[in-house]
Order: C-alpha cells, then sequence, then structure tokens
C-alpha cells in the first residue's frame, strides 16, 4: 500500500535521512525503531507530506528527494491535507487533546474535513468499538484524562478522518509500562479491523513484538529489517541495546 524508496531529508547543512527505503502492506502492523535522533519522526513527517510543507510554506532550507508511493499514486510532493485527504493519516507525537472539550467533541474536530452527518456517526460508533473506554467518558473534558487514555483518544482521533493507513508517531511517550502495552493492544486491534498502521515508537521490545514487520532506521538508514527483528541477536545486541 504504500512504499517508500530512497527518501533523503535534509535542513540545512545536516542530512537527517539517507536514503529510506521502507514498505507498509495491506493489513500489516508496521514498526519503526531505533534510537533518538535516528530520524523516525522526520521519516513520518516526510511520508505525510509535512517535510513539503516545511520546504514550500516556511521556506525553510531544506532538501527533500525519494519517492513515496500510496496506493500506486505518488504522494512525494503533495502538501499535507491533501495526502491526508488520499487516506495517509498522521496521529503525531504529544497526543494533546483539546482539554477543555469533551471527548466526543474532540473526536468530532477529526472529522471537520467531512460534510456528511450520517457518516461522521457511522465514524464516531465505530471509534467507540476499538475504544470503548472513550464511549464511557464521552462527556468528560479531555484534559482530565490519565495519559493513556489522550493516547486512545488521539488515535481515536486520527481515525475520524477516515484513513486507510495509519501513520502513529511514539504512542509510548511518557507512559507506564502496563499503559504502553495496553496503548500497543489497541493498535493492534486497529490493524485487526483491516487498517494498515505505521507506529514509530522508542520501545523497540515493545513495538516490534507486537507488529508484523519492523524495521530499524539508525542515523537515518535501514539497518535491519524483517518479521522477528526480536529474534535476531545481532539486531538486538547491535542496533537496539537490548
Ligand atoms: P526522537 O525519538 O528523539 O524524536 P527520531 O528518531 O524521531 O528521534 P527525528 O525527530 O526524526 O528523530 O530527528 C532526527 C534528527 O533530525 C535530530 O538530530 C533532529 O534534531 C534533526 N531534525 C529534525 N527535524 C529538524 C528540523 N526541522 N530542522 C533541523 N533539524 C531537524
Amino acid at each position: 500500500m504504500l512504499e517508500v524508496r530512497s527518501l533523503v531529508v535534509q535542513y540545512g547543512k545536516a542530512q537527517i535521512l539517507h536514503g529510506v527505503s521502507l514498505d507498509v502492506g495491506a493489513g500489516q502492523l508496521v514498526a519503526l525503531v531505533g534510537p533518538n535522533g535516528a530520524g523516525k519522526t522526520t521519516t513520518l513527517r516526510a511520508i505525510a507530506g509535512l517535510v513539503t510543507w516545511d520546504l514550500r510554506v516556511l521556506r525553510r532550507q531544506a532538501f527533500l528527494s525519494g519517492q513515496i508511493r500510496f496506493l500506486g499514486q505518488e504522494v512525494q510532493g503533495l502538501l499535507p491535507h491533501r495526502i491526508a485527504r488520499l487516506g495517509l493519516v498522521l496521529c503525531p507525537e504529544r497526543r494533546r487533546p483539546f482539554r477543555e472539550l469533551t471527548v466526543r467533541e474532540n473526536l468530532l474536530a477529526g472529522a471537520l474535513a467531512q460534510k456528511d452527518v450520517r457518516r461522521v456517526h457511522n465514524r464516531l460508533a465505530e471509534a467507540y468499538e476499538l475504544f470503548p473506554a472513550l464511549r464511557e467518558r464521552e462527556r468528560q473534558r479531555a484534559g482530565t484524562l490519565s495519559g493513556g487514555e489522550q493516547q486512545m483518544l488521539a488515535v481515536a482521533r486520527a481515525l475520524m478522518a477516515a484513513p486507510r493507513l495509519l501513520l502513529i508517531d511514539e504512542p509510548s511517550t511518557g507512559l507506564a509500562p502496563l499503559v504502553k502495552r495496553s496503548v500497543f493492544q489497541q493498535i493492534r486491534a486497529v490493524r485487526d479491523k483491516g487498517l494498515p498502521v505505521l507506529v514509530v515508537d522508542q520501545d523497540a521490545s515493545l513495538a516490534l513484538s507486537l507488529a508484523d514487520l519492523g524495521y530499524v532506521l539508525a542515523q537515518g538508514q535501514v539497518v535491519a529489517q524483517g518479521p522477528q527483528l526480536l529474534g535476531d541477536d545481532t539486531v538486538r545486541r547491535s542496533f537496539l541495546g537490548l
């Protein structure tokens, strides 16, 4: 579904990505892991069109090259809203909801581009089906949710934009181990519903243990890839510090 080839990103003199290639197939949960500063977030930002945004709108000194194809269409060079409309939706890091709005209002805000009220309500029902805890709290102000619940709300809000592939950046940041696991299990449930997911996370063990396919990124390059990376001692020792 998603094919990324030879992605190069440079900001000023700093080259962040040195030719990253990766694939996400239909129905797959794919994890992109690696140390701090490896370029994971930059990879997701490039796929979602945000690096193109930096280039075009902020006029920062930046460079982007490579191919990004989604459902057979070249999306490299499109701006973020066009890419999101094709169904490639990013759930960014830091998961901040609109704190003063209720859970339900936050979810509805995720579907602002959809004018058909019936469709919006169908999506809301689907989001609640995947995240029943959010239904229980639908009238609660989002600022009062726990960290794990806020992360679930962030994923559910991204689902409201009707993705055909979901990009999730660092869902486990700042969460306790048990909560992290539960968030990742919910992400797997999203995959089980048939929606492919590309997730970036610093918790390599957790992300790789639940993913169908993993990629390890180090210093802007893919240094290992495969379905069973945790079973590979060299990868564990050399790249994951496990
Ligand atoms: P982390 O888990 O720490 O977020 P990461 O693997 O997601 O790491 P990135 O956020 O992609 O890494 O950052 C990779 C490198 O690129 C870092 O050294 C960062 O400082 C640099 N970088 C990212 N975005 C920019 C930018 N807009 N301008 C300049 N440098 C940037």
